[in-house]
């Protein structure tokens, strides 16, 4: 680039001085060669005039005219310019040399057309200025005999004007040549003050392009070469604060998608994968996020009745929800992106799985309580129902017959007092809107309490209800001692219902160190057990026994009143406490209930 620019102001110059030199030269030669001839043509007419034309006429009336006219011209030799270049010649009228300035050997005349003119008879007076020569030609006609005449011929060779000619010439040419030196020097400064700071400017230049934005330009002049590098300094300042905004942006961006728990997929405007988070690579397969395109994408997760609802083309996203894949459930929202927000050049889309799959679950459980709540309150209610119009329609039925009805209307009004508590009781827990009442006490005596509270009612089963006393120093444990009893209760009830009468139940307390036992921290817990020996549970029954309102024979429950909602409550309290209920059973065996507390409960 630097050479190109000093060829061109070499170039620039040197066309310049030697046009300059070539018009100079040509007006100043064209003007030497009109003032030679002009001034040839001047001193000519001044000495031919009428009176100088009658005296040579007057000469030919003499016999030695051609000496006489010879005297004549040679007495106006200086007014007429004769010199060794310029010589004067009497010519007969044939053109034939009678006698001259010079010898008839050196005349060396040339018929030129002047002088054919004159030999033709032309009596006017005639000349012609040529280019190498110039000359003169006068008839000169005897005043007494019209038919004799001489020729003056008078010729200049040009000598002179061609070597002053010359002169000025080679004068030009030496100046052409001092010129092109000069424009050579000029143009090695010129090109220095220009073309430096536009090579430095070139090489930061290159420097931004690759990224470099550390060195800035010294501003060496004022003049407009150094308003441009102090210009290009501002716009390669700019340029890099834009440039670290945007990365900036960029890098929040891309941090912001890194780590969003949703899975997010950017594609270009034809569909094809630009940027695929690591939620996005986690959800799909790594053979599938290399050529997820939107129409792959659109047939993976079986969308293909919503295709249509993506063109996206007057509404700038589309949302769908649960859509299930891979066992989860998404909200998937399609967005168009633009590059340019001003003028809003369609850069892609963007399409953001979000993982609704535990509020879907949690939505789907509440949905299918309330219908298991509604189904439970509705079957003692239709019992209820039943009785009453049984009674209303008998109005004449037996007494007995009406008591016994009576009875199943107090029995199933019972139940549904049960279900409500129960729930009540789940609903406070759910709801952390329970009033804990801690305080220090011995589960040994509560143990001993709940025995006997319960004892009548083993009687009545002809069951037996032991407690094994192991230890008699165990501490006293702190917790809510109203819901450490409402838990015994209910485990040794439904040991006692599940355990056919005339059946073993046996309760035992012991301190134990527990590790590494799964849904308990690793620990010193109170471990309350509560082993019958009665139907057991089967093994595909245990893990949904402490799911609400699950039984595991319901018509074998129902017989006995039971709600599915005991064991729920038992865990829950005793995981409020940071302990926990395990159960191991086996069908026709028996069942073993283990209930973890800790010494110190932490609500
Ligand atoms: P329910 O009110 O029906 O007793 P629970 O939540 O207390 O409800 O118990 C859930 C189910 O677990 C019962 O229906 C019963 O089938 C089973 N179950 C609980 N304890 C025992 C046990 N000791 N022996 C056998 N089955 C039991």
């Amino acid at each position: 680039m630097y050479r190109k620019l000093q060829f061109k102001i070499v170039l620039i110059l040197v066309s310049f001085i030697v046009c300059i030199m070539t018009v100079v030269g040509t007006i100043l030669i064209g003007n030497i060669f009109s003032y030679y001839t002009d001034d040839f043509t001047r001193q000519q007419s001044e000495v031919f005039t009428e009176d100088f034309l009658h005296e040579l006429e007057k000469s030919l009336t003499y016999e030695n005219y051609p000496e006489r006219i010879k005297n004549t011209l040679s007495a106006y030799s200086a007014r007429l310019g004769i010199d060794e270049n310029r010589n004067f010649f009497l010519l007969d009228a044939n053109g034939n040399y009678l006698s001259g300035s010079v010898a008839k050997e050196d005349s060396n005349i040339k018929k030129t057309q002047n002088l054919v003119h004159a030999i033709a008879g032309n009596t006017s007076h005639v000349q012609k200025v040529g280019n190498s020569s110039m000359d003169w030609a006068e008839v000169v006609v005897s005043p007494k005999d019209p038919s004799f005449s001489v020729i003056v011929y008078i010729t200049d060779n040009n000598a002179e004007m061609k070597e002053f000619s010359w002169m000025v010439f080679s004068i030009i040419l030496q100046s052409l040549l001092i010129g092109l030196v000069v424009a050579v020097i000029l143009s090695f400064f010129l090109s220095k003050a220009i073309v430096s700071p536009i090579q430095s400017i070139t090489k930061k230049a290159t420097k931004l392009s690759k990224g470099d934005f550390d060195e800035s330009l010294t501003v060496y002049s004022d003049d407009e070469i150094g308003t441009l590098t102090h210009t290009f300094n501002k716009m390669a300042d700019t340029l890099k604060n834009n440039l670290n905004e945007i990365s900036n942006q960029r890098e929040k961006l891309e941090t912001i998608i890194h780590y969003l728990k949703d899975a997010v997929i950017a594609f270009d405007n034809e569909g094809m994968p630009m940027h695929i988070n690591p939620e996005a690579k986690a959800l799909f397969k790594d053979d599938v996020t290399g050529t997820l395109t939107l129409d792959k994408l659109i047939e993976i997760l079986d969308l293909d009745c919503r295709t249509e609802d993506l063109t996206l083309g007057e509404n700038d996203s589309v949302n769908l929800t649960n859509v299930i894949f891979e066992n989860r459930v998404f909200d998937v929202s399609f967005g168009k992106f633009n590059f340019n927000l001003s003028e809003k050049t369609f850069g892609g889309y963007i399409a953001v799985l979000h993982d609704v799959t535990e509020s879907f679950e949690l939505d789907k459980s509440r949905r299918e309580f309330i219908a298991t709540v509604s189904h439970e309150l509705g079957t003692p209610l239709t019992g209820i129902k039943g009785a009453t119009e049984t009674i209303v329609a008998n109005p004449d039925m037996p007494n007995d017959v009406k008591n016994h009805f009576l009875d199943m209307v107090i029995s199933e009004s019972d139940r549904m007092t049960h279900i409500v508590h129960d729930l009540l009781v789940l609903s406070r827990l759910d709801n952390h809107r329970v009033n804990w009442n801690p305080s220090s006490f011995s589960i040994a005596e509560l143990i001993e309490k709940c025995c006997l509270v319960l004892s009548a009612e083993a009687k009545n089963n002809s069951q037996e209800l032991t407690y094994v006393k192991n230890d008699d120093s165990l501490p006293d444990v702190f917790a809510d001692k109203e819901k450490i009893e409402q838990i015994l209760i209910n485990i040794v009830q439904n040991a006692m219902k599940y355990t056919q009468d005339g059946g073993k139940i046996f309760i035992t307390l012991d301190l134990t160190n527990v590790q590494g036992k799964a849904d308990l921290k690793d620990g010193k817990y109170f471990k309350i057990s509560v082993a019958d020996n009665g139907q057991g549970i089967p093994e595909e029954d245990l893990p949904h026994i402490f799911e609400r309102f699950y039984r595991v024979e319901k018509a074998r429950n129902s017989d006995k009143g039971g709600t599915g909602l005991g064991l729920a409550i038992a865990r829950e309290l005793a995981q409020a406490h940071g302990g926990n209920i395990l159960i191991t059973s086996k069908v026709k065996k028996g069942t073993l209930v283990d209930i973890y507390l800790p010494e110190q409960a932490k609500f």
